[in-house]
């Protein structure tokens, strides 16, 4: 009997972004240059893959500082830290790189500067994720309210109305975003924020791709893990563009192949922190299994890159630099 035929719809642009690319790189470059371990406060990026590749490699994910000896180098996550972290850092004099994404660390010096200006700052985006965490940690606790919804926004009062600002969470819905945006300017007239929200570059791109291809197949499959805001996302946004079914896979070897029953077209992306090489297995597991047909559609191009910082030297380095290569006398 000959394989069931199948169309994927492959997203472009998916995967990795440049923040998350950047991050890896650092904790890559840290395990070269220090050697292991090398302490990364929480997951550097939110996929399992990658966190067990790194893991591999030397590097150690703990969750709070104190978990991280006094000589080791730590590095800060992509999705960015509380201003105390590093201040705590500095106490112990211990060693850090920080690995936030530039466009999070932009939306940081701006509630900063909204702050200043003493305007009350709404942060739309949702609670206890890790970046709403760092982003609320850049003002003194109390300083930052956050509006997680549009019934949020329209009951929420402030000091001042005249003197209102906003900043969003990176990895959030446009589209849903757009209706808090809309009901937040409709109480506070005089709001300030950015030219429309802090979405980067990557959700928007990742979330358009999606909606492209969503309505024309029988069910998406997003390669990503539960904990990505950015992954999880991508499957509501397919839900919402017409797409009969949509669901989160973290691998092929994860994959519930029952999903595929009935499906003869399947719109496939993957979250800004997942790798490619899941994609390419996801595919080679599909071409066992049907005579496949995969078409790449392309909404926009990207070429966004963010240089590493240098790294700063731990103690510990330097002492193996000294053993590797010792002082002549
Ligand atoms: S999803 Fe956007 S903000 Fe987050 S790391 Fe990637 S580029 Fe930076």
């Amino acid at each position: 009997m000959s394989a069931p035929e199948l169309t994927i719809l492959l997203a472009s642009p998916r995967g990795f972004c440049a923040g998350v690319e950047r991050a890896i790189e650092i904790v890559e470059q840290a395990i070269e240059e220090h050697g292991p371990p090398v302490y990364v406060r929480h997951e550097i990026v939110h996929n399992r893959h990658v966190v067990e590749r790194l893991r591999a490699k030397g590097a150690v994910f703990v969750e709070e500082l104190d978990e991280v000896p006094d000589d080791a180098l730590v590095v800060f996550s992509a999705h960015g830290v509380p201003k105390e972290v590093p201040a705590e850092a500095q106490r112990r004099q211990l060693v850090y790189a920080d690995a936030t994404c530039p466009l999070v660390s932009k939306v940081h010096r701006g509630v900063e500067q909204h702050a200043k200006s003493g305007r009350t700052v709404l942060l739309v985006g949702h609670s206890g994720h890790p970046e709403v965490v760092g982003t609320m940690g850049q003002l003194p606790p109390g300083a930052i309210v956050l509006v997680e919804d549009v019934a949020q926004a329209e009951s929420l009062e402030v000091p001042d109305p005249e003197r209102v600002a906003y900043a969003t969470q990176t990895t959030l819905s446009v589209r849903e975003t757009e209706d808090i945006l809309a009901a937040l300017k409709k109480r506070f007239p005089a709001i300030v924020g950015p030219r429309r929200d802090d979405i980067c570059y990557a959700t928007t791109n990742r979330q358009r791709a999606v909606e492209a291809i969503a309505p024309i197949a029988d069910l998406t499959l997003i390669i990503g893990s539960p904990n990505s805001s950015n992954s999880v996302r991508l499957v509501e946004v397919a839900r919402a563009a017409g797409c009969p079914r949509a669901e989160l896979v973290q691998s092929a070897a994860e994959m519930d192949w029952s999903l595929l029953r009935g499906a003869a077209t399947v719109a496939v992306s993957a979250g800004a922190s997942a790798p490619e090489e899941l994609v390419d297995e996801l595919i080679a597991a599909c071409r066992e299994r049907f005579k496949l047909c995969v078409r790449e559609i392309q909404v926009v191009k990207e070429d966004v890159s963010f240089r590493t910082p240098p790294l700063p030297q731990s103690n510990a380095s330097a002492d193996r630099r000294a053993r590797l290569m010792p002082a002549s006398s």
